[in-house]
């Protein structure tokens, strides 16, 4: 079983603690590792590193902190398959998700390297004169970031190259679920020759974020995870007067007009709804089926949905892994039942799944709620599992007022050939990301990542120029050289 430990000051440190948290592959219910629940003491010494190596990394030049980041970008390439196998393994979604998962990281670590030209400052000359008015950026100071389960690997490389290429000193929590894909990741930063402190890593739950929140030196924090914690994260961290952007929950809809290629529209919802089995804050949760087109579709997404091959993402042909735990697992089924009991009926059900060959796994088969009721708890829960609803309306504004008295905004796609269509959805709905004839509408590194309204709590996003505004704070320096002055030389 794999010891997991604290990185800090550029050490691996085994924490003093007294509790773990054991760390089981989902696919097998073999426990694979432990995580140490850090104290406030660990946060303490990670801070402390993280600071008293800010001075140096600030003065660094951004062109020269980049470089660390292309050495970065190389051996986070060259072992992919590594990092996706431990991914897999603590985290039970299949290899290829779990690859394409690093497509993304490494893609963020990409943009980042642009940084000495994102991050440079504005000036205007002769605002009166002989007067310029400059504008630089200077980092934030300690940084850190709070990571859910879901994904292992990609979401602290929302922050971490950005937070880092801008001058900051960071600290990494990840989620005590899943924290070998870290631990991995950080024996690859070891190599690459950063200054110690710049980058740490506490493991641990509870305790350690809240230190973390309450830590004065901490300047910024960001966190993903679900919408309670998030505004939890939120209010605690803004009232001690820090930067934050806390992520939170989704319930997606997608909507299928009766002009859709339903062909396609079947494939890429299933693959939403039911990819990384349904553990993704995009994944399509619910589906709302527009006139003519309950009758096209239905019946296809049932079939879809029955015929997904589940079981360990590592072995051959599985197009579905397990969820994160046996609580999961258990969660999930109960809010199938909520689903049946509130009047909907489930023409496919995955509760009780048991895959041969893997008693001891945690899986739940992908799953149709079919006409969940408008206004239900089921359709106002976030099931964070393969569970799709399916629902009914008679015209676009039916289905974007639904849509649009949900709670959360994390969100929203529309199967249509209609442009006209296409635009007023785009316009009309309030969801942080659209997706037209698109399941999952991830955004490239180089846009900003977030949700509106429950999804969100904080201003800027994580990626892109985003990343760089939360991690720098602007300073305005209005100069006056008289001409007078010139004239002595
Ligand atoms: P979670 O909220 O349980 O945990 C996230 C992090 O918060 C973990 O590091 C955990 O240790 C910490 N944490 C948990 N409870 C805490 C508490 N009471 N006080 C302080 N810290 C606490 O989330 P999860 O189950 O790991 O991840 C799944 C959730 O994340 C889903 O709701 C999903 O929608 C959401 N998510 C959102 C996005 C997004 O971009 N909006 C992306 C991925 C996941």
């Amino acid at each position: 079983m794999q010891k997991i430990l604290n990185y800090i000051n550029g050490e691996w440190i085994d924490p003093v603690v007294s509790e773990y948290v054991e760390v089981i592959n989902p696919a097998t219910g073999a426990v694979i590792a432990q995580t140490p629940l850090s104290h406030a003491s660990d946060v303490e010494a990670a801070a402390k590193a993280a600071a008293l190596a800010l001075p140096a990394w600030r003065r660094t030049p951004a062109n020269e902190r980049v470089q660390y980041l292309f050495k970065l970008r190389e051996l986070l390439k060259a072992n992919n398959d590594e990092i996706a196998r431990t991914i897999t393994n603590e985290c039970g979604k299949t290899f290829e998700e779990a690859k394409a998962e690093m497509v993304r990281a490494i893609e963020n670590v990409e943009v980042a390297c642009g940084i000495p030209m994102m991050s440079k400052g504005e000036i205007a000359e002769d605002i009166a004169p002989g007067i310029d008015e400059l504008m630089i950026r200077q980092p934030v100071g300690v940084c850190a970031t709070i990571a859910p389960f879901n994904f292992p690997g990609m979401i602290v490389f929302w922050y971490l190259p950005y937070a880092l290429a801008t001058g900051n000193t960071f600290i990494v929590k990840p989620s005590e679920k899943v924290p070998m894909t870290m631990q991995l990741i950080f024996k690859l930063i070891d190599q690459i020759g950063l200054p110690k402190g710049v980058i740490n890593m506490v493991n641990g739950a509870k305790e350690a974020v809240d230190a973390i929140l309450d830590h004065p030196v901490i300047r910024a924090i960001t966190f993903v995870g679900s919408s309670g914690v998030a505004k939890y994260i939120y209010s605690r961290a803004s009232a001690n007067g820090k930067r934050v952007q806390a992520q939170g929950g989704a319930k997606n809809p997608v909507v299928v007009l009766p002009d859709a290629d339903m062909e396609m529209a079947v494939k890429i919802i299933a693959d939403s709804a039911f990819g990384c089995a349904g553990q993704r804050c995009l994944a399509v949760s619910w589906a709302v089926t527009v006139g003519e087109a309950r009758n096209l579709f239905n019946e296809a997404i049932c079939d879809a949905a029955a015929s997904r091959s589940v079981g360990y993402g590592l072995d051959n042909g599985i197009q579905m892994g397990a969820v994160i735990s046996s609580a999961s697992k258990s969660r999930i089924e109960q809010l199938i039942g909520l689903g049946a009991s509130e009047g909907a009926s489930v023409p496919v059900d995955g509760r009780g799944t048991v895959i041969k060959g893997y008693e001891g796994g945690s899986f739940v088969r992908p799953t149709i709620l079919m006409d969940m009721q408008p206004g239900s708890e089921i359709w106002k829960t976030e099931i964070f599992g393969p569970v799709l609803g399916l629902m009914h309306v008679n015209t676009i504004d039916e289905a974007i007022a639904l849509a649009n008295s949900q709670a959360f905004g994390n969100q929203a796609s529309l199967f249509t050939s209609s442009g006209s269509a296409a635009r007023k959805f785009r316009y009309e709905v309030e969801a942080g990301n659209i997706g037209i004839n698109i399941g999952v509408a991830a955004p490239m590194a180089f846009f900003p990542f977030s949700g509106w309204k429950e999804s969100f709590y904080g201003d800027n996003h994580g990626q892109g120029m985003d990343a760089v505004e939360f991690f720098t704070q602007k300073k305005v320096v209005v100069e006056r050289w008289p001409k007078e002055w010139t004239r002595k030389f």
